[in-house]
């Protein structure tokens, strides 16, 4: 048993979006503190990306680590239907005080596609429990909502979901209303509302994740949902990767004078300590499931619904994520990132640059660009020999810190960047 963890794992493991005969050995970790992992070989690696957008305050956080260990002494888990325990009644109360006013209901599960599979089933169910036949859903072009069924039909069709085509349900999409396009997307959601089975607008509010951080503004946002809220069209907002100052302000939502009927939430909520999905909605939408009939009930339910442990990594996350001074942090990545695209923009290799607080994304000037393109493993390999955990999403690479993320290391990450313009202005 002395082979490394990472001939181990090949024997027995299969990695999520990763081809298996090409790709190079996993790396192994063996222990993670603050926004720097450390492998087996005694390699370090800051973790830019947050491990998939969820670690926003950095590994290993010791308050979590204690607030979790208190939990576990305490209450590890109770069924979720006819129970409840201290753990969710309190991240529901907290986390209800942070969003917008009109959300009023907190609905457990276990992660980002099922958060979002539940905000479809509420949103159809809204309108099937009134004897309401609308059941089209809206969504961006280029969006991604998750692995599940639900969540790829409202996704960008792409080589992701090809095989699973004829089972994925037809919506509605609606070009992204990035500048420059808003009156254009606008006029478009107009005609598309005079449809009369218009069910639900679905969207990731301010920066589309996968799709390569996509970004649109607040005031087009606002006006799809205000043209949303007059026609009755339910508002979904995704925040699972925009939720918990991501975008620079504790939730998109805090950009907007319009408020979602339905919110998604997962990646950050844990500091990425656990898996939990959080689904929120508005008083009227919980209202159209109360009845004396039993099958208007909201039929949807896991085993892990609003585990306790995972509920107090949720309290402990909160506890950082309310003060102030966490909105003053996000605001030092914020200006160290717009400090850094204006030495970037203008330079040899780069599309664009873009940014919304914590966010920054890098378009690479390269000829044509899929997530296949081979450059994109040229990239990601560039960094991690120089201790930068990246992943370039084709030609676009993003940076999506982990909030205790220091000076010395973002400059370090800015670095790596700097190379791979290199790298591609050598390419092209
Ligand atoms: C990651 C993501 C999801 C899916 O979350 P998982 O926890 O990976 O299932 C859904 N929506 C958005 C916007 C995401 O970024």
């Amino acid at each position: 048993m002395n082979n490394s963890l990472s001939e181990r794992d090949q024997l027995v493991n299969w990695h999520p979006y990763t081809q298996m005969q090409t790709a190079p050995p996993p790396i192994g970790i063996v222990r993670g503190e603050g926004a720097v992992l450390f492998a087996e070989d005694g390699r370090e690696y800051i973790d830019a990306v947050s491990s998939w957008w969820v670690n926003i305050h950095g590994h290993a956080h010791p308050h979590i680590a204690e607030r979790v260990s208190q939990q576990l002494r305490t209450l590890e888990h109770v069924i979720f239907a006819g129970f409840t325990h201290a753990p969710a009644v309190e991240l529901s109360e907290r986390l209800l005080k942070l969003l917008p006013a009109n959300q009023a209901k907190v609905f457990y599960t276990d992660n980002g596609s099922t958060a979002v599979e539940v905000a479809l089933k509420m949103a159809l169910q809204y309108w099937h429990n009134q004897g309401i036949p609308k059941s089209k859903i809206i969504a961006l072009e280029g969006s991604y909502h998750g692995d599940t069924f639900g969540a790829m039909s409202i996704s960008e069709r792409s080589v992701f979901t090809r095989p699973f085509q004829q089972y994925l349900f037809d919506v509605e999409f609606l070009p992204v209303p990035v500048p420059g396009q808003e009156e254009a997307v606008l006029a478009k959601m107009e005609e598309l509302l005079t449809r009369p089975d218009i069910a639900a607008f679905v969207f990731e509010p301010l920066v589309l994740g996968t799709a390569g951080m996509v970004m649109y503004e607040p005031e087009v946002l606002d006006k799809l949902m205000a043209l949303c809220r007059q026609k009755g069209v339910i508002i979904i907002a995704d925040e699972v990767m925009t939720g918990f100052g991501r975008t620079g302000k504790r939730f998109a939502a805090d950009y907007l004078t319009q408020a979602p009927d339905l919110m998604c939430f997962s990646k950050g909520i844990t500091g990425g300590t656990m898996a939990l999905g959080v689904t929120t909605c508005t008083h009227q939408l919980y209202a159209s499931f109360l009845s004396e009939d039993k099958t208007k009930a909201l039929f949807h339910g896991h085993s892990y619904t609003a585990n306790p442990i995972a509920c107090a990594a949720a309290l402990a996350s909160l506890d950082l994520v309310e003060p102030e001074d966490f909105l003053q942090n996000l605001d030092r990545i914020s200006a160290a990132h717009a400090a850094f695209a204006l030495v970037l923009k203008n330079k040899p290799g780069i599309k664009e640059v873009r940014q919304r607080g914590t966010i920054l994304a890098v378009e690479l000037e390269v000829g044509a660009t899929t997530y296949f393109h081979s450059l994109r493993d040229q990239l990601y390999q560039l960094a991690l020999e120089n201790g930068v955990l990246l992943r370039p999403l084709g030609n676009i690479v993003y940076v999506l810190p982990p909030y205790c993320i220091t000076q010395a290391q973002l400059n370090q990450v800015y670095g790596v960047l700097e190379q791979m313009r290199e790298l591609v202005t050598k390419a092209v």
